[in-house]
C-alpha cells in the first residue's frame, strides 16, 4: 500500500506487455468506461454488452457487480477484454439480479505498473444500512491527501485505486442513507469523475461539478415495464437497444429506482469544462456528445483544419481509424481527393504478446500497412488526431515514403499536446510530449516531413462550436493538455513535483 507518494514523474503505469504498448504509445488513452442498469432481468448481461461497446475506453481489465434480493451482492473482476471473460455463461451465472454496474479500465492514477485484481473496479463496501458498489471514470486529484487522512483515522485500504477513497468517506459519513452518504463523500473529492454506483435497490449516477468526463442516461425497454441505464457513451446504450434520454448534467447526481429518476445537486455550481479531447479522439465516432454526433464534430474539425492550413497536394489520407472523420472533412473542404492510403489490421490485439526480436523490429507495420498502389508518386496529406511522442508519426512517414510518395504533409486535428492530463487519461511525462520541448517548425524538422500543421485552439473551439450550431468560446471546455490551464489544480501531482505553467 502506497501512503507516501512517489516523486513525480512516474511513467511505468502500464501492466500490459511492453511490446503491445510500444505499438500504440503515441496516443493519449482514456482510462475507464462505466455502465449500469436497473429494472431488467439478468442485468449483468446488459452490463457486459455495454462494457463491450466501451472497450475502447479501457482494455486492461473489467468488473461487474450485481444484486439479487434473494442472494445479495455478487462481484466478478477479470483482467483482459470483456469478450474474453464476460461472455461465458459459467461466469455470468454468478451475476444474478435486475440491478448491476460495471467498469472497464486501462489504469488509474494510483496503480501505475502494479495493477492487481483488487485494483479492478467496481469496488464494494458493506455499511450498516446495506452494501454499495461504485465505479468511476476520471481521476480524483486529491486522492493521496484523502488516503493519508483516512489511514490516519483508521481506514484500511484494499487497493491502490483513488476510487476506494469514496467508499471509505461514505463509511465515515453520519448520514442515514447511502445516497446522502455519497453526497457527503463527494463534497471532499476534487478532480474529474463520472460515477455509477448501486445499493440493493438504487442505481446512482454522478458527474463532477465541471462535467469533465461524460455520463449518459438511457431508457431500457418500454415506458411501463422497462428499466434505466447509465453509460459513459451513447454507443453503449445503442448496443442494448436503450433509448438515449439525456446527458447527466455537470454536478448532478441521479438516484434511479423502480419509480423513476430523481435529481440532486450536491456540489457548489461551477461553469462546466467538458474534456474537449473527447470530441477529438476518446469517444467513439458513433456516440452523441453535446447533442451532436462525434463523427460530425470530427469531420468539422477537418474542415476547419483545411481552412487554417491548406497545402497543395494530390491525396488526403487518414491515419486510421481515429483520423478518418477529420480527413474526410479536410478532403471535402480542400477539394483534394480522399483515399485510404493506410490500412489498419483490426485483429492485431494481443497476438504478439511474447514477440521475438525479429517481430519486435516490425513495430508499427504490424498494425498499419500502406496501400502502395494509391500512394506511389503522390503528394500525400496525412491527417491524424494528435501527436503525443511523435514516435508513430515518424514511422508512418517512413512507410509512406518507402511506398513511393513524392511528398508527405502532416495535418493534425488537435493543437500540440504539450501538457499531461490529470483527469483520467494516460499521458506520458511532460518531457516526453514532443510539443512540450519543440515548436511546430522544430517538430516538422524532427519528423522530417515536408510540412506539419496543427489546428489552433481557436480553430478547435470554432469547429466544435460550429458542429453544434453555436459559437464555442474559451474556456468552455477543459483544454489543459493543450493550454496548460488546469480547471482543477492537480494537488497530488503538485505535491510530487509537477510544475504548473507560469502565469503570463
Ligand atoms: S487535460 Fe486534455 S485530455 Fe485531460 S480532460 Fe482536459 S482536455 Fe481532456
Amino acid at each position: 500500500m502506497r501512503v507516501t507518494p512517489p516523486a513525480y514523474p512516474v511513467d511505468d503505469r502500464l501492466p500490459r506487455h511492453p511490446f503491445e504498448r510500444s505499438l500504440d504509445d503515441d496516443k493519449l488513452r482514456e482510462e475507464c468506461g462505466v455502465f449500469g442498469v436497473i429494472g431488467v432481468a439478468e442485468a449483468a448481461n446488459f452490463v457486459a454488452l455495454g462494457l463491450h461497446a466501451l472497450q475502447h475506453r479501457g482494455q486492461e481489465a473489467g468488473g461487474i457487480v450485481s444484486h439479487d434480493p434473494a442472494t445479495g451482492f455478487h462481484t466478478e473482476r477479470r483482467f483482459g477484454y470483456v469478450r474474453d471473460n464476460f461472455t461465458k455463461q459459467s461466469l455470468m451465472a454468478h451475476l444474478p439480479g435486475s440491478l448491476s454496474i460495471g467498469h472497464v479500465r486501462y489504469s488509474t492514477a494510483g496503480t501505475k505498473g502494479t495493477t492487481q485484481i483488487r485494483d479492478v473496479q467496481p469496488f464494494f463496501g458493506e455499511f450498516s444500512m446495506g452494501g454499495a458498489a461504485i465505479a468511476h471514470n476520471g481521476n480524483i486529484t486529491n486522492a493521496d491527501a484523502l488516503r493519508r487522512e483516512l489511514i490516519d483515522r483508521g481506514s484500511i485500504f484494499q487497493s491502490q485505486s483513488d476510487s476506494e477513497c469514496i467508499i471509505h468517506l461514505m463509511a465515515r459519513s453520519l448520514q442515514r442513507n447511502i445516497p446522502e452518504r455519497m453526497k457527503d463523500a463527494l463534497r471532499r473529492v476534487e478532480g474529474a469523475f463520472s460515477i455509477v454506483a448501486m445499493t440493493r435497490t438504487k442505481l446512482i449516477g454522478v458527474r463532477d461539478p465541471l462535467g469533465v468526463r461524460p455520463l449518459m442516461l438511457g431508457k431500457v425497454g418500454s415506458e411501463k415495464n422497462g428499466g434505466w441505464a447509465l453509460a459513459s457513451e451513447t454507443c453503449a446504450l445503442d448496443i442494448i437497444g436503450a433509448e438515449f434520454e439525456r446527458e447527466i448534467k455537470p454536478g448532478e447526481m441521479v438516484v434511479i429506482t423502480k419509480d423513476g429518476v430523481e435529481s440532486f445537486w450536491p456540489f457548489e455550481k461551477r461553469n462546466p469544462r467538458f474534456c474537449i479531447f473527447e470530441h477529438v479522439y476518446f469517444s467513439r465516432p458513433d456516440s452523441i456528445l453535446g447533442g451532436q454526433s462525434v463523427y460530425t464534430t470530427r469531420r468539422q474539425i477537418g474542415v476547419e483544419l483545411a481552412r487554417e492550413a491548406p497545402v497543395d497536394a494530390d491525396l488526403v489520407c487518414p491515419v486510421p481509424d481515429s483520423g478518418t472523420p477529420a480527413a474526410i472533412g479536410f478532403a471535402h473542404e480542400s477539394g483534394i481527393p480522399f483515399g485510404m492510403g493506410i490500412i489498419r489490421n483490426q485483429y492485431m490485439g494481443r497476438t504478439f504478446i511474447e514477440p521475438t526480436e525479429q517481430i519486435r523490429n516490425m513495430g508499427v507495420r504490424l498494425k498499419l500497412n500502406v496501400n502502395r498502389a494509391l500512394i506511389r508518386g503522390k503528394r500525400v496529406i496525412l491527417v491524424d488526431d494528435s501527436v503525443v511522442r511523435g514516435t508513430t508519426s515518424r514511422k508512418i512517414k517512413e512507410m509512406i515514403l518507402d511506398a513511393g510518395a513524392a511528398e508527405v504533409h502532416f495535418r493534425i486535428a488537435s493543437p500540440p499536446t504539450a501538457w499531461p492530463c490529470f483527469y483520467g487519461v494516460d499521458t506520458p511525462q511532460r518531457e516526453k510530449l514532443l510539443a512540450a520541448t519543440m515548436s511546430e517548425d522544430e517538430m516538422c524538422e524532427h519528423l522530417a516531413v515536408d510540412s506539419l500543421k496543427f489546428i489552433s485552439l481557436d480553430g478547435l473551439y470554432l469547429a466544435v462550436g460550429e458542429a453544434r450550431g453555436r459559437n464555442a468560446t474559451h474556456p468552455q471546455y477543459c483544454d489543459a493538455c493543450f493550454s496548460g490551464e488546469y480547471p482543477v489544480e492537480p494537488a497530488d501531482m503538485i505535491e510530487k513535483g509537477f510544475e504548473l505553467k507560469a502565469a503570463e
